[in-house]
């Protein structure tokens, strides 16, 4: 059974044509990334505005979904707890290294914390090179954001790969506008399949939403176990369903509680 509802489109159709299949709250798990998908990606990540509606439809989205909603991003979890200070469901941080939920956090995959904070360190100081760097520090490793300069990505690469060439377990990811050095195996992918094994979420059809190629693999995942995987903004994707911005997607999860 399908219904409309505006702002959705499979991946490879227009945009303002929606249909979405009917999502039963009551046996879903919600994924979904923060930033770039409920919230507006900001120039910096400590500039992010968490819009006012946010809150009340996550505290609505955890109760209809037994808890079963999650909030993945590549953000430190201590971060995302200061953004979400109400937050009820889970929280994944650093790309699901770490995790909090049901009173209780977790680590998954610790590095060595002094690797940690030489990269860090080294990639502190690389960032003065060039005022438009802004340098995001997290438990697990670092980002180099050049958002206000897209073109620094080539030496902004050719630096962390020589930062961690002796530095074992540690990886570089693309996204957006950034580079990131993570552990080795910590992705959205790998989170989201822990996730899934455990209540509340166990047995749930998931239903991930992200815009980031970090989200990729997780929309893999996700297509697989026959959930919904939902690309919100511009960009190629494995993605089945797009939507075109974090506002729109908000209003369609709305849409889903009055129902
Ligand atoms: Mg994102």
């Amino acid at each position: 059974m399908f219904y409309e509802m505006i702002g959705f489109a499979t991946s490879q159709g227009d945009v303002t044509e929606s249909h979405l299949p009917e999502i039963d709250l009551d046996k879903a798990a919600l994924l979904l990334d923060f930033d770039g998908v409920l919230a507006d990606i900001a120039e910096t990540p400590d500039q992010v505005q968490v819009p006012d509606d946010l809150p009340g439809l996550l505290d609505a989205l955890v109760e209809r979904t037994g808890g079963a909603t999650a909030v993945i991003s590549g953000r430190a979890l201590a971060v995302l707890q200061d953004i979400l200070p109400d937050f009820k469901g889970t929280l994944m941080g650093c790309h699901g290294a770490e995790v909090a939920g049901a009173g209780e956090v977790r680590g998954y995959a610790p590095p060595d914390a002094r690797h940690v904070a030489a990269v860090i360190g080294m990639v502190q100081g690389y960032g003065l090179t060039d005022p438009a760097y802004a340098v995001e520090a997290k438990p697990t490793g670092v980002v180099l954001h050049f958002r206000r300069k897209p073109e620094l990505r080539g030496s902004a690469y050719r630096f962390l790969e020589a930062a961690i060439h002796d530095l074992p377990g540690f990886e570089i990811h693309y996204a957006k506008m950034a580079l990131e050095i993570r552990p080795a195996g910590v992705s959205k992918g790998s989170a989201v399949e822990r996730l899934m094994q455990d209540a509340p979420f166990a047995g749930r059809r998931p239903l991930y939403a992200g815009d980031d190629t970090s989200d990729e693999e997780a929309f893999a995942l996700v297509n697989a176990a026959n959930g919904l995987s939902v690309k919100v903004g511009e960009g190629d994707t494995c993605a089945h369903f797009r939507t075109p911005d974090p506002a729109t997607l908000r209003a369609a999860l709305a849409t889903l509680i009055r129902d």
